[in-house]
């Protein structure tokens, strides 16, 4: 749960969120698939997920205890509560819970859910005996024979001493939030990072309508403690931060701009793009990270690159030629992609990238024995210009809102062009689509995925191409 407003909303008022990105939330979560997985720890285990209202999954869960049987999605609750345990298995008298996550470590909210669940449980008439956590293996790695072993994919924690022990926080914290479920309105809820991280909340618009940008939320690096204590010392406004060697260089030059009320523009800028030798490339690569590794020798959430856009400009006033590769086949894409960029680079001077995801993920292939893409990654240090960074030590408008994100910075640098009317607005949309095809290919999925791909990793390089052109024709500031 993101907050206590979200918590409140979603009970109360679901209509305020974005349905897309209600959708999104669980297309981008892998968790399902991983779940069916784990099921094959516990062999004719009785599943209650789908086909069962609660009441019903309730009544056969009351019938099942006691017996020798394991149940998926078993269901437990009173009046006020409710709870799904992922896995429980009932054995000569003894209750024990698993609570199955998609991630590859263990983490303090996992805890949070088990104990909902023990405290739960036992509000509805059982006593667990035992709490387990089951998640990914992280050095778990796919066989030649891609067939997947649950008992090596997975690990197996018990956390039933730290469960019983968190079970007072617990309750103090569920006749809270069930008190505030009931309020007329929503709990008052300062929005900050968790708005937009992992990605963004359903509620983000509703929550974010009176929301400046220039709001102390938008200081670079600031931490949701550090928003905070902020708000405590009177300060929710980066126009209202005094001059401080507190801050960093890079918030010192955006109070300044909010101070100013002016864009900062180093002509550095400038000059280095004018340094640029042609001709040059524009590259953007999509990744998926699959949690159940798809190719032979991958590891869980191992990066699989499977697409690039590339824009050339010959010379500064040429028109920008476009090439692509998208590997959207059952197959590993991996030697293509780099082959096909190696040729498409071979004539070019200089290779502009926005961040160091392009760089890091031709590392890894050149790791895992792709020597191509070890040359260019060497070429992309001698000869490669990250926009990102240029954008980052050199410009800031108010409206980058604190993040360089090239979905922030292209609407605000160039505000006829943005993101929001793509089927896929984002890296992990394009992940979640390219897994999703290699789920369920079908000619109909195959169609309308190339183009939502395409439009969208064709955008990132055009973005480069755009924000190159507007850094030219931006003022300098004087400071
Ligand atoms: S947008 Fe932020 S404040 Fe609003 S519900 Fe989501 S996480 Fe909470």
């Amino acid at each position: 749960m993101r907050c206590s407003k979200y918590a409140y909303l979603f009970r109360n008022s679901p209509e305020l969120g974005d349905s897309e990105a209600f959708r999104n939330e669980s297309l981008k979560d892998q968790g399902i698939e991983v779940g069916q997985l784990a099921k094959q720890l516990f062999p004719g285990g009785h599943d209650l997920a789908s086909s069962f209202s609660f009441e019903e999954a309730q009544s056969l869960t009351a019938e099942a205890m006691g017996e020798n049987t394991t149940l998926f999605e078993a269901a437990f609750g009173n009046n006020q509560l409710s709870c799904r345990v992922d896995i429980l298995r009932s054995e000569s008298g003894r209750v024990n819970i698993y609570e199955v996550k998609s991630s590859t470590k263990n983490r303090p909210d996992y805890l949070i859910e088990l104990a909902f669940q023990w405290h739960t449980m036992v509000a509805s008439g059982t006593t667990p005996n035992d709490a387990f956590l089951i998640h990914i293996n992280p050095a778990y790695l796919l066989s030649e024979d891609k067939v997947i072993n649950p008992s090596d994919f997975f690990v197996t924690v018990r956390l039933t001493d730290e469960v019983r022990a968190y079970l007072p926080v617990i309750r103090e914290h569920i006749s809270g939030v069930a008190a505030l479920l009931t309020e007329t309105f929503p709990p008052i809820q300062l929005t900050d990072s968790r708005c937009r991280n992992p990605y963004k909340c359903p509620f983000h618009d509703h929550c974010h309508a009176d929301v400046t940008d220039t709001n102390i939320q938008y200081l670079p690096s600031l931490s949701i403690d550090d928003v905070a204590e902020y708000r405590r010392r009177g300060i929710s406004d980066i126009s209202q931060l005094p001059e401080s060697k507190d801050l960093s260089l890079q918030q010192s030059k955006v109070r300044q701009v909010i101070a100013n009320g002016q864009p900062h523009v180093s002509p550095r800028a400038k000059s280095l793009i004018r340094q640029l030798r042609y001709p040059v490339a524009f590259i953007d690569f999509e990744a998926a990270n699959p949690a159940i590794p798809l190719i032979p020798g991958m590891k869980p959430y191992q990066p699989l690159p499977f697409q690039w856009s590339c824009h050339v400009l010959k010379d500064p006033r040429s028109e920008p030629i476009h090439f692509s590769f998208l590997g959207l086949t059952q197959t590993d894409p991996r030697q293509e992609f780099v082959d096909l960029l190696n040729e498409t680079l071979a004539e070019v001077e200089t290779i502009i990238h926005y961040s160091n995801y392009e760089v890091t993920l031709l590392n890894g292939l050149k790791d895992q024995g792709f020597s191509v893409a070890g040359d260019l990654a060497a070429r992309m240090k001698s000869r490669g210009c990250d926009l990102h960074r240029v954008l980052r030590e050199n410009i800031y408008l108010k409206e980058f809102k604190g993040s360089f994100s090239i979905k922030n910075v292209l609407p605000a640098m160039v505000p006829s062009v943005s993101y929001d009317n793509l089927a896929i607005g984002d890296g992990l949309a394009a992940s979640a689509a390219y897994l999703a095809y290699r789920k369920n290919p079908s000619e109909v999925a195959l169609e309308r995925t190339t183009t939502d791909l395409l439009e969208y990793c064709r955008l990132d390089t055009w973005a480069m191409v755009l924000l190159m052109r507007r850094i030219l024709e931006l003022t300098p500031s004087q400071s």
